[in-house]
């Protein structure tokens, strides 16, 4: 449950109040969830106490409301922390809240938000499947139709959250193959139904606190409220909803990695004495502590750059995979650097910058893989150019902001 004390809040106040939880919380618990390797139980009730769960949400469905400018300055101040942490609700405040609230009933809107919000109610997102990963669009789970309802059949696999979900966002074929992403639906499939089992991984490189599940969907029943909005084919389009909101999240998460990252290695060659200085003396190690800042401070402008185009317009999306895409690759270089800055520490040992380093790596895998928004945006780019000699999501001063999506 939320404290009632966030919801009169404003936005300067919320986000000092987790920057202190981040400080005095998440951080210091980061022990402690390596040696259990699991987010341990009383950071989780911390998180949905100061409403985690929430920030997307509207208020009158229970949430906080914050606008993506805010959130993604949230999301940079809460993982100065592992990104575990956000692993674990993230797939509440991005992928699965925004599918509902944008393309569920109002009955699913109210019947689900709230609790999520609360974090009460845990949801997985569970798109990706064995032979369906970058090319999503021709994955082969189907819902068969029946009387009154729905079978779905099929499996998933590395989906976050899925092991303990109460419901799963399960994307199934309504259509035929051919009619690719349009003959998609989405079902809100409770974990605990028959026919539902999910499977943890042997071993996680990386995020290894929170481990993705494998699905088997075997004769699942459903009813026909568990359709997504209610009608079939629109599921492709609430999938990319929630994954244009949670890309982002990530650019952001990327900007708070790196933040963590630099400042723990600077304070390291601060105390860290050779050749009869402190390591941070040296011009060559000052020269990639600059390079490191510049890198990050241009993620973070790009990111709030395309929150505020966001908050303004339609959802950026080019602009956002442009962020997600650098963030996630400068979060990895900014993390070489600083296990290089480390020395043996970097390798050896319990240091935070390692265990960052692995588990910023998988940023550049999900949420679409660095080379597939490489390939994605440079498309765009040429069809644009084609179209009307521009550039996807730019400012023309002749044409307005964002002309085109
Ligand atoms: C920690 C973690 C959490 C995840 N959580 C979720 C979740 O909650 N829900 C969910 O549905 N999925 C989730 N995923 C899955 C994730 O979205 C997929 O891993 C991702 O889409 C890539 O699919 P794949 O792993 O099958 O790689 P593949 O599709 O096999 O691709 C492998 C590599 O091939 C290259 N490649 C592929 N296609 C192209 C192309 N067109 N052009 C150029 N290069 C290409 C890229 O380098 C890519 O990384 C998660 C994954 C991880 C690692």
């Amino acid at each position: 449950m939320i404290d009632p004390d966030v919801f009169p809040l404003g936005f300067e106040e919320y986000l000092k109040r987790v920057a202190t939880l981040t400080d005095e919380v998440l951080i210091p618990a980061e022990p402690e969830m390596v040696a259990a390797g699991a987010v341990p139980e009383h950071v989780m009730r911390a998180l949905a106490h100061n409403g985690l769960f929430a920030v997307s949400i509207p208020r009158h469905l229970g949430g906080l409301e914050w606008s993506m400018t805010e959130q993604v300055r949230l999301t940079m101040e809460f993982t100065r922390a592992s990104c575990v942490y956000r692993s674990r609700f993230s797939t509440v405040i991005g992928l699965c809240s925004q599918a509902i609230l944008d393309h569920g009933t109002d009955e699913q809107r109210e019947g689900l938000l709230p609790k999520m919000a609360a974090g009460e109610h845990i949801t997985a997102f569970a798109l990706t499947e064995p032979e369906a990963g970058s090319d999503a669009a021709s994955l082969t789970t189907t819902a068969r139709r029946v009387d009154g309802g729905w079978v779905i059949d099929g499996r998933k696999r590395y989906i976050t959250n899925a092991h303990w979900a109460d419901d799963l966002v399960v994307f199934a074929r309504t259509g035929e193959a051919a009619d690719g992403a349009r003959g998609v639906s989405a079902f809100l499939v409770p974990r605990a139904a028959d026919g539902v089992t999910t499977r943890l991984p042997t071993r996680m490189n990386g995020h290894a606190e929170a481990p993705v599940a494998e699905i088997e969907l075997t004769g699942v029943r459903v009813n026909d409220s568990a359709l997504l909005g209610g009608s079939p084919g629109t599921g492709f389009a609430a999938a990319l909803r929630g994954i244009n909101h949670a890309r982002l999240h990530v650019a952001a998460t990327c900007v708070g990695q790196a933040t963590r990252m630099l400042e723990e290695t600077a304070e390291h060659l601060l105390g860290r004495r050779q050749f009869g200085a402190p390591l941070a003396d040296l011009g060559a190690v000052q020269a990639d502590l600059g390079a490191c800042f510049a890198e990050l401070e241009a993620g973070r402008a790009l990111t709030m750059e395309a929150a505020r185009a966001f908050d303004s317009a339609t959802v950026p999306r080019h602009r956002i995979a442009a962020a997600k895409l650098f963030c996630s690759e400068m979060a990895s270089r900014v993390a070489d650097r600083c296990v290089q800055l480390l020395g043996g520490e970097g390798i050896v040992g319990d240091h935070p910058v390692p265990r960052m380093w692995r588990d910023v790596r998988a940023l550049r895998i999900y949420e679409g893989s660095s080379p597939v928004h490489e390939r994605n945006l440079g498309r765009a780019v040429t069809r644009q150019v084609l179209r009307d000699g521009t550039l996807p999501d730019t400012y023309r001063a002749t044409r307005g902001q964002a002309a085109s999506g």
